[in-house]
């Protein structure tokens, strides 16, 4: 009888014993399991650290084709970001990059109006006499074959305090050339930028957005950074001024690049863009947006990853 009964407990114990260690066998299969992917732990770490809505940015094969400024773009919507009231940066005083500290300016509403395709006689002037009016700065990318039409309106853009950018030599896709002629593209329109404006510029928007690792390698080769945009206004096929308010004035958010253009699109397409553009700056401001280049968005460490690489 009390050998049974120990024999019975020393069962039962050693049952526990087995189910014990299954337990923390399992635990530590699994924790083994998660080391075999330790990307998986460096992933959602560095998830955790972008913004909440580029949580998964796309991987390059993705964007190629990318959302055309001639195709509908998807929109990221970042939020999160606080508001704030107490702006120190006003529409009237852009601050300059050097004087923008990333930690301190984190919370501003910034945003960038941005410009492409030009220069041009008809559309560029009215786009800056109205940036001028307004005592805001954007970012223009200019086409080669343009500024070496008309460098008087480049050295404008440069003269009045915005950013001027690259945005190839005659709007190539640049995803379809061979390494000599992507060169060609970049480094003819820097040479004519320079040429009309001494200034060399730091950053390109591929015609339509259309990027691949080539295109980005032989950026980053040259200490240039790839920018796209958060909102497409489609000004350049005409689109109503009530339908690009109502787009833009939805997708904004803190960070946002909008896509304008200063010149080509449809017959007469960009007379919208000059009607819109006074009601944007006018409403954007009323909701605490301050218009800022690229440049000074990248400095303030607003610009989004997914969207400036
Ligand atoms: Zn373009």
């Amino acid at each position: 009888m009390r050998i049974t009964r120990v024999t019975k407990r020393r069962r039962r114990l050693g049952m526990i014993l087995v189910m014990g260690l299954l337990v923390v066998g399992g635990l530590v299969i699994k924790e083994s399991d998660l080391n075999l992917y330790p990307g998986t732990e460096v992933h959602e770490i560095a998830a955790a650290e972008e913004p909440p809505s580029i949580s998964s940015p796309l991987p390059l094969e993705q964007i190629s084709p990318p959302p055309a400024e001639y195709v509908v773009s998807p929109i990221p919507k970042p939020n999160g970001h606080e508001q704030t009231a107490n702006q120190e940066i006003t529409v009237n005083k852009p601050v300059k990059p050097d004087k923008v500290k990333p930690e301190a300016s984190t919370k501003k509403n910034l945003i960038s109006l941005t410009f492409d395709d030009g220069p041009d006689r008809k559309y560029t002037p009215q786009v800056l006499d109205i940036l001028k009016k307004y005592g805001i700065k954007a970012t223009f990318f200019l086409v080669g074959t343009q500024v070496e039409k008309y460098p008087e309106i480049a050295q404008r853009i440069v003269d009045e305090g915005h950013t001027i950018a690259n945005h190839s030599w005659d709007h190539k896709n640049l995803t379809k050339l061979p390494p000599k002629a992507l060169s060609v593209e970049i480094d003819k329109t820097q040479k004519a930028i320079y040429e009309a404006t001494g200034i060399t510029p730091t950053l390109l928007r591929a015609p339509t957005g259309a990027i691949s690792k080539s295109v980005l390698d032989a950026l980053h080769e040259r200490e240039m950074l790839h920018v796209y945009w958060t909102v497409d206004t489609r000004d350049w096929a005409g689109t109503s001024v009530k339908d690009m308010y109502k787009n833009v004035m939805k997708n904004t958010h803190p960070g946002g690049i909008i896509l304008l253009h200063s010149f080509g699109g449809r017959k007469n397409a960009l007379d919208n863009t000059i009607d819109l553009l006074p009601k944007i700056i006018e409403d954007l401001t009323a909701k605490d947006y301050s218009f800022v280049t690229v440049e000074e968005l990248i400095t303030a460490n607003q610009a989004l990853p997914a969207i400036v690489k």
